[in-house]
Formats: C-alpha cells, structure tokens, sequence
C-alpha cells in the first residue's frame, strides 16, 4: 500500500506541490495525469525518496517518508523519461547485472529479463550502440529486476511509436496482473485507457481528483488535460441519440 499523506514540497522557497493526500491498493495501476509543471515528476521524486518533503509524508508499506529515504530508493523503481540518464553499465549485461548479489539465480534472472525485452543478442553490445526503443527495454529491464513490488513511470509513453506503445500497454497489464503496484505519470490519457485502474490527477501541484478514470474523462480539459480522441468520439455519439 502506498500512502500519501498532506505531502508538500518546494524548489527554492516556491511550493509545486501541495497538501496530496491519497491511497494506492497494492496490484493498482494508476493514471498520475497532470500538465507540464502541474507537479507530477516531483510527486514520483518524493514516492522513490529522491527528494524529502517538507510537508506530510509518504509511506510505502513500512517505509517511510522523511526518514528512510535510502530504503524507499532500494524499494520503489523510477523510470525516467530520458532513459540516457538511468542507464549505468557499459554493455547490456553489465548495466543489469549492476548491484546484483553474486549468486548464480540473480544473472539467470537478468539473462531471462533480457530475454524477456529481446536484449539477449545485445548482452555485450556497448550501450551507447542500443537505439533509443533498446535503451528504454534496458531501463525497464533493469527496474523489474530490481524493484519488483513499485514501479513508477515518468511520461513512459512520450516519443514510443506505435507498437512500442501497444508492448509498454501490455507490460504495464501483465505486471498488474502479477500484483505489481505502478504509477503511470502522463500528460495525455489515451494509451493508459484500458489499463489504468485508477486515477489522480494534479492541478497547479494540488490533487484535484481520485477516482476511476472514466469518472473523470468529462473533466480533464479543465485541467488542462487533453480528453482522449476516442472519448471525445463517443461522447459526440451519444450526444447524437
Ligand atoms: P510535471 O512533471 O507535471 O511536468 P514537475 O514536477 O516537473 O511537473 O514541475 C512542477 C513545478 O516545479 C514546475 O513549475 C517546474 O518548473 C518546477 N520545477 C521542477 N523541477 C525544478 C527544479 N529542479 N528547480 C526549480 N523548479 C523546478
């Protein structure tokens, strides 16, 4: 169960985030919508311990904060938006096979996540040789490997071509299915119909909704959110009975 309590936080004096308040089932899959700026990179920052708040607290299970930040970095994964700046190893194998303990089930689980992101051909190919679609099944690779119970994604549909938005949609489903918890932080709601079980949504850092995303389709332009194409689609359909 991940909860967040009066959370507020401020660069240099300016608060982006204020007075959140929620509460995310474990196995959720929930939709972070909000505008550039409205808060939700910084959200996710304080969820994995990267930035402490200065306001309320967060717990995730038993780990809490301000307080044990070191321990919710090790337990909650981040996926950045920009995949160069999480990707550590010089070759495939090195960067998942980092910070593994030494025995022999840790590799076989990151060989068969390799597999599993069709990486295992690129197992020694130098990083810096992976196309941008590689490097960001290298990240989400290494995530599962290390932090299999919370996954937070940053914008993860941004720059995705279709069939890669169709595999991360399937990813993101067969992980609920295995009773990960995950955030989605997006600024467009479509590619998270049908997989998203839940909803928040940030307005100018403060948690305007929570609740399903279908409640709250008719109220997303308000938030400077773009409704989806086939919601507008249906809408203007049943306008039309
Ligand atoms: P989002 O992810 O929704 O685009 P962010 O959490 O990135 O929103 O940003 C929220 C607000 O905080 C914005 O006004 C942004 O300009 C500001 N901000 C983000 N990062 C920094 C930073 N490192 N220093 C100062 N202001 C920041």
């Amino acid at each position: 169960m991940i909860h967040i309590d009066q959370l507020g936080f401020a660069y240099n004096g300016q608060p982006v985030l204020t007075d959140v308040t929620a509460h995310i089932s474990p196995g959720e899959c929930v939709a972070l919508l909000g505008a550039n700026g409205s808060g939700k990179s910084t959200l996710l920052m304080l969820l994995t311990g990267l930035y402490t708040p200065i306001q309320g607290r967060v717990r995730v299970g038993e780990i809490r904060s301000p307080g044990q930040q070191k321990s919710l970095r090790r337990s909650v994964g981040l996926l950045l938006q920009d995949a160069d700046l999480q990707i550590l190893g010089a070759t495939v194998q090195e960067d998942l096979e980092l910070g593994l303990g030494a025995e022999q089930k840790d590799r076989d689980a990151a060989w068969d996540l390799a597999g599993r992101f069709a990486l295992q051909d690129k197992w020694e190919t130098p990083v810096q040789h992976l196309s941008g679609g590689q490097k960001r099944k290298l990240c989400l690779a290494g995530m599962l490997l290390r932090h299999p119970g919370v996954l937070l994604y940053d914008e993860p549909f941004s720059g995705l071509d279709y069939p890669a938005m169709l595999e991360l949609r399937s990813l993101l489903k067969a992980n609920a299915a295995q009773g990960i918890t995950q955030i989605v932080a997006a600024h467009d709601v479509e590619p998270l119909i049908g997989v998203a079980s839940g909803c928040l949504v940030l307005y100018q850092g403060e948690l305007i909704y929570s609740g399903s995303l279908s409640d709250v389709m008719d109220d997303l332009a308000r938030y400077n959110v773009r409704p989806p194409c086939s919601w507008q689609r249906e809408k203007r359909l049943l306008d039309w009975e």
